[in-house]
């Protein structure tokens, strides 16, 4: 194997990325696991890193390799290694958890106390190799297509936050359609809701949620979200809300538009502190919130591979893009520009 490699890295504490040659990690741990990547993909984390925003600037220590959606190859294990061998296909949780914290002993590793996050904390994906911890890696049955196995990671995040409750015949209503909102439309009519209702304002992302089978998508500057959904509802309003869009009056939007007695998961990331009506908009309405972060490990893992295995679920409407790694540049610009779903680079 060679000693250097191709890495895209936030060398120092401004705007870009650089793609550097660098040295192949080969110093593993009894428990680490060497990963040659075959594609990546890129999530909202590694653009505010890009941008090197106020969260990045508080959290991330340059020079460090970018990146944590991937899928690859097992190229070399350490000593204690067991449940992957060499030539396995992989991808692997992004959340590592400490092993220690009560929650990690209590079979809760995604809400680990002590978490650190792949391309976050520690080197990623974004290079033609990785080294990750066994305990974060999942097999995958070569069956399931390289692009669908590089975005597990988001598919994930839909897959727990649709988890929680039993959508059958559910009036459900997506407020967001990026990548997770969309595959969370998908996944909704496979589970069996009567009715998915988006709430979008990107053309591109109100699209993509047509293809996902969304059956109205509506838009908060142009109709008056309330009163459709209870005219689609008879009145009702709807039974379930996945908040998928981390803004703040979509959210208010949401809840104002569910049924006495609704559910929500709340997935979305609010850039500040939200103010709502807790009375009127939870309390009063008997409402059950669930906060989703991350996937359960590995419960959430196991149904997404299981539903991709399976072809239970087309998710390619949600891959927009594929551009090869070298043309990373172009890659980060369309991922700015909000016109895409998915954007993959191929490493191959
Ligand atoms: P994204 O930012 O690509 O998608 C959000 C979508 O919401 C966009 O398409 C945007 O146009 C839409 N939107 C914005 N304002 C809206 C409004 N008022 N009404 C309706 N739609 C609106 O993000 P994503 O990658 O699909 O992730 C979805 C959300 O989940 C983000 O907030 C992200 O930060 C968060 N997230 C949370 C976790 C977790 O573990 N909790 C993990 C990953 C992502
Ligand atoms: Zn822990």
């Amino acid at each position: 194997m060679k000693d250097h490699m191709k890495a895209l890295i936030k060398e120092g504490r401004t705007q870009g990325f650089s793609l550097n040659e660098v040295e192949v990690p080969r110093d593993l741990g009894p428990n680490d696991v060497l990963v040659k990547v075959l594609r990546a993909s890129i999530c909202g984390t590694d653009v505010h890193i890009f941008s090197w925003d106020e969260w990045s600037q508080k959290r991330i220590k340059p020079p460090q390799i970018v990146g944590h959606e991937f899928f690859g190859e097992v190229v070399d294990i350490g000593n204690n290694v067991s449940s992957v061998a060499i030539g396995d296909a992989v991808t692997a949780e992004t959340h590592i958890p400490c092993g220690k914290c009560l929650q990690c002993r209590t079979g809760r590793m995604h809400i680990c106390k002590d978490l650190k996050i792949l391309g976050v904390d520690i080197d990623g994906v974004f290079a033609e190799y990785v080294r990750v911890p066994e305990v974060v890696l999942w097999k995958l049955d070569p069956s399931i297509p390289k692009d669908f196995a590089s975005v597990m990671e988001p598919f994930g995040n839909a897959v727990h936050s649709c988890a929680p409750f039993d959508m059958r015949g559910m009036r459900v209503l997506i407020t967001g359609a990026g990548p997770i909102g969309a595959f969370s439309v998908g996944l909704s009519k496979l589970y069996g809701a009567s009715l998915v209702i988006v709430t979008e304002l990107n053309e591109t992302r109100k699209n993509l949620a047509r293809k996902m089978g969304a059956d109205i998508v509506l838009d908060p500057r142009q109709n008056d979200v309330l009163s459709s959904v209870l005219r689609l509802t008879d009145g009702d309003g709807a039974d379930i809300l996945l908040e998928m869009s981390g803004n703040e009056s979509a959210l208010i939007q949401g809840l104002s538009c569910l049924t006495n007695g609704g559910i929500a998961s709340i997935l979305g990331v609010y850039p500040s502190s939200v103010t709502m009506d807790i009375n009127s908009l939870l309390t009063f309405k008997g409402i059950t919130l669930y906060a989703i972060t991350g996937r359960k490990m590995f419960e959430t893992w196991q149904t997404s591979s299981a539903l991709l295995r399976h072809n239970r679920i087309d998710i390619t409407p949600v891959i927009t893009h594929v551009f090869p790694f070298e043309k990373w540049q172009d890659a980060m610009q369309t991922m700015m520009s909000g016109d895409s779903g998915k954007i993959i680079l191929n490493l191959e």
